[in-house]
């Protein structure tokens, strides 16, 4: 296999059908980034500090069982999340968790570990993990089929559900926040599933406005239609498909504003600084451990994501670690020449954990000939 070309001021491989490259070897969301504010210093709002917002939250947890519910997958920034809300902030937290198909045992036996070591409450929530199981092994069977990236994305689609019960949680418990620890790498600028027009415009992505979530909604419905158009078959699934994108595709959308009104969402590392080192120091404190045959911590708490980023690599030539690190570079939050160096290994797709993958989705052994 060749080496891909990669941007030369991020890590992005040039073999991206999403991103355009200038003949300078430059992608376009690096040339953007030259004459933009990068995504990692957008704040929710710039007038606030971390911890204004803490004391936001807590003053509005006075009176209440909890200050907050916080999702945790068992990977690694949710565990980091968590120990920074109880240990730094001493917030009152309800940690919500859903063990999916695809969380191996190592990340279940992390969680559990770690709240009661925390002192914090648990609440699983109960999702039928056959069901998830069912819909990821259609989703990647019909990618065999005809290989399109939304359909990789439909995959993921039960998770997406879980942004609703988080809310549901938070009404019955009657806790005003709900934390997220998404890092900021990750979820602005690019995913490898969104389209090329959403990728360049797309830019702290969880700030957004009224009329920008409305648009959302709109596009995400108009790349519904047009899946529909080319896979008829899918009209089955279409309500999981309204669910899983118009109505809940991110704790923030317009829907789930308009649902639960007295409920506020926060992304902490939106405007906490996300630091690598702290976090893995904080989950070596914690004795967090990685899964056997996982190449990077990151995304370890999936091992959905091996064969994903197998689907992604295959239809739009690009892998999340691709993605993530090139954020991270863009940022200025890592050295090109340490993410390519990372890359080499980090982001290698783990045989071993493919393997697991495809026997829980009883793939056949010739899947991928
Ligand atoms: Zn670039």
């Amino acid at each position: 296999m060749s080496v891909p070309k990669r941007c030369n001021r991020c890590i992005l491989p040039n073999s991206c059908d999403l991103i355009p490259f200038d003949s300078d070897g430059t992608c376009k969301l690096c040339k953007a980034a030259l004459t933009e504010n990068p995504p990692a210093q957008q704040t929710a709002d710039p007038q606030m500090s971390l911890n204004d917002h803490i004391e936001r939250i807590r003053q509005k947890g006075k009176g209440r069982k909890y200050d907050c519910v916080v999702g945790v997958s068992g990977g690694r920034d949710s565990t980091y999340l968590l120990s920074l809300l109880v240990k730094r902030h001493q917030l009152r937290c309800l940690a919500v968790y859903y063990r999916t198909p695809f969380t191996s045992k190592t990340i279940d036996t992390n969680i559990r570990r770690i709240v009661r070591q925390l002192g914090v409450d648990f609440e699983e929530i109960q999702l039928s993990q056959e069901y998830h199981r069912k819909i990821a092994r259609k989703m990647v069977l019909l990618w065999k089929k005809k290989a399109h990236r939304l359909i990789i994305n439909l995959a993921c689609g039960p998770c997406k559900l879980l942004n609703r019960e988080m809310y549901r949680i938070a009404h019955r418990h009657k806790v005003p926040t709900i934390l997220y620890g998404t890092n900021i790498y990750e979820a602005v600028q690019i995913a490898p599933g969104i389209s090329k027009k959403q990728a360049v415009v797309r830019g702290g992505a969880q700030v957004s406005s009224v009329t920008r979530k409305i648009k959302s909604m709109f596009s995400l419905m108009s790349s519904g239609a047009q899946l529909l158009v080319e896979f008829p078959g899918l009209i089955r699934y279409l309500w999981l498909g309204v669910k899983s994108s118009v109505l809940y595709i991110s704790p923030h959308t317009f829907y789930l504003g308009l649902r639960y009104p007295g409920i506020k969402t926060f992304n902490y590392f939106y405007d906490g600084r996300w630091d690598e080192e702290d976090c893995q120091t904080t989950l070596n404190e914690l004795g967090w451990e990685r899964p056997p045959g996982c190449n990077t911590s990151w995304k370890a708490d999936c091992s959905f994501s091996e064969i994903k980023n197998k689907m992604l690599h295959q239809t739009i030539g690009i892998t999340y670690a691709d993605a993530f690190f090139s954020n991270m570079v863009r940022a200025g939050a890592m050295s090109r020449q340490e993410a390519l160096q990372r890359i080499e290994t980090e982001g290698k797709i783990s045989e071993q954990r493919l393997r697991e993958v495809q026997d829980i989705l009883e793939l056949d052994d010739r899947f991928w000939d």
